[in-house]
């Protein structure tokens, strides 16, 4: 390591110790999350403090320029800070779709104007964003949509609806691909607008998932007016930022799933060791070590896959990182349930700590790691396809 990146660790060490509040370097609860935007809660003080100090620092986005909001830091640094972060638990300042998704989008096909009027509000969090890719009809599929934008002289009236929109209740804003050509071959008729959700015509009904939270909506648009400035990318062409941005979702799924234990599941499996012994059952331990050197190795193949690109964004390889840690979290769940034994049916009530709760809670939400950014099935297609080449079956 250079003597520069040294002396970077040390500073990063430094100020990390003195600026991340206590409370912050502990197990997240769910509505600790800081999602941002207009109608941020902060229920725990202390995640605003940690939010504003990294947002002064640059290092929501540590990569973004300066100008954006970000950092302006090279690869080598953001990987720096992150093991630091993670070296003391640190909590994620800031979740956003704006800062994993749409911000790299903007940056790399934004024009300038677009750049400076999104990109600080993301970085800030100050606007929550959701993602409109999928409908009724179209998911895997998803160039088969059919939700409609006329365009007018100096907007588009959009028509239509979304379906398993993430968090859209809570969001201000979305980014949102329509069908501009209905004539057109599927892939080349549609774009790329942004909106606010708070135009009129636009409705939110949230839908309930298998872990008894409601993470998505089903979301309808009735003539919602869009200024036409808020086109990104030219008309018709929406579908390759489409992709672009899947790419970018599928890097941040993978990455975060790939950081995002609080409690590793060796420390976990012994809280329910035999009480006798004090050790873990050695078929259990053995696929608890099978697995976290799974979810380690898998790490160190995304920095080094990121140091390869330079940090921009990685192409169709987030593809196996998707994939990969998917199952890995499927895996890591059915480890957890089974080492918990009868706490392994926690779901409300005194019986059960909340970190048990937590968990089987976890575990059930895992299992739409394998279908959110796209299934794995899907994936495996592309990987099959854009990276080994192997030749349509069809
Ligand atoms: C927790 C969660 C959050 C989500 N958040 C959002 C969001 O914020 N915004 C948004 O737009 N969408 C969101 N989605 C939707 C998600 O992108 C879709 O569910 C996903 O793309 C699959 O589409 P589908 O559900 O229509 O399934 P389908 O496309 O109907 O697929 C059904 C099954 O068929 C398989 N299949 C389909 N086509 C093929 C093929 N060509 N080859 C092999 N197998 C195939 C699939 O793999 C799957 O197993 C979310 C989904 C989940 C579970």
């Amino acid at each position: 390591m250079t003597t520069e990146l040294n002396s970077f660790r040390v500073e990063v060490r430094a100020w990390l110790e003195q600026n991340c509040p206590a409370s912050m370097r502990t197990p997240m609860p769910d509505e600790e999350t800081p999602w941002g935007g207009r109608n941020a809660k902060f229920v725990n003080p202390d995640t605003k403090l940690w939010l504003d100090r990294m947002i002064d620092k640059g290092w929501t986005v540590p990569m973004w320029p300066q100008e954006y909001g970000g950092a302006g830091l090279g690869i080598e640094q953001a990987q720096v800070l992150e093991q630091e972060l993670e070296r003391i638990n640190a909590r994620i300042p800031l979740m956003s779709f704006g800062v994993w998704m749409l911000g790299p989008v903007l940056l790399e096909l934004g024009t300038e104007e677009q750049k400076r009027r999104f990109l600080p509000d993301i970085a800030k969090g100050k606007i929550r964003w959701c993602q409109g890719y999928s409908e009724p009809g179209a998911g895997s599929d998803l160039a088969g949509l059919r939700t409609k934008a006329e365009i007018k002289e100096d907007h588009f009236v959009v028509n239509g609806s979304k379906i398993w929109t993430s968090e859209a209740d809570q969001s201000d804003w979305i980014f949102c691909l329509v069908r501009t050509d209905f004539d057109a071959p599927k892939h080349q008729g549609i774009s790329f607008l942004l909106f606010d959700l708070e135009s009129d015509g636009v409705e939110r009904q949230p839908i309930k998932l298998i872990s008894g939270t409601s993470l998505f909506c089903q979301t309808f648009f009735d003539d919602v007016k869009v200024p036409a400035e808020n086109l990104v990318g030219e008309v018709n062409a929406g579908w390759s930022i489409a992709k672009r941005l899947l790419q970018y979702e599928r890097q941040s799924v993978g990455k975060f799933l790939n950081k995002s234990f609080d409690i590793q599941l060796h420390d976990l499996a012994l809280q329910y060791a035999d009480s006798e012994t004090g050790k873990i059952d050695p078929d259990l331990r053995s696929r608890i070590a099978l697995q976290t050197m799974q979810n380690e190795a898998l790490g160190l193949l995304i920095e080094r896959m990121e140091r390869d690109v330079d940090g921009s964004g990685l192409g169709a390889p987030t593809s196996v990182m998707k994939v990969a840690m998917a199952d890995i979290n499927h895996k890591r769940g059915e480890l957890a349930i089974e080492a918990m034994g009868a706490a392994g049916l926690a779901w409300e009530g005194d019986d059960f700590t909340q970190e048990e709760i937590t968990e089987v809670k976890g575990w059930l939400r895992g299992k739409a790691n394998s279908i959110e950014g796209g299934t794995s099935e899907i994936n495996l297609n592309i990987i099959a396809k854009r990276i080994l080449g192997l030749p349509d079956p069809r």
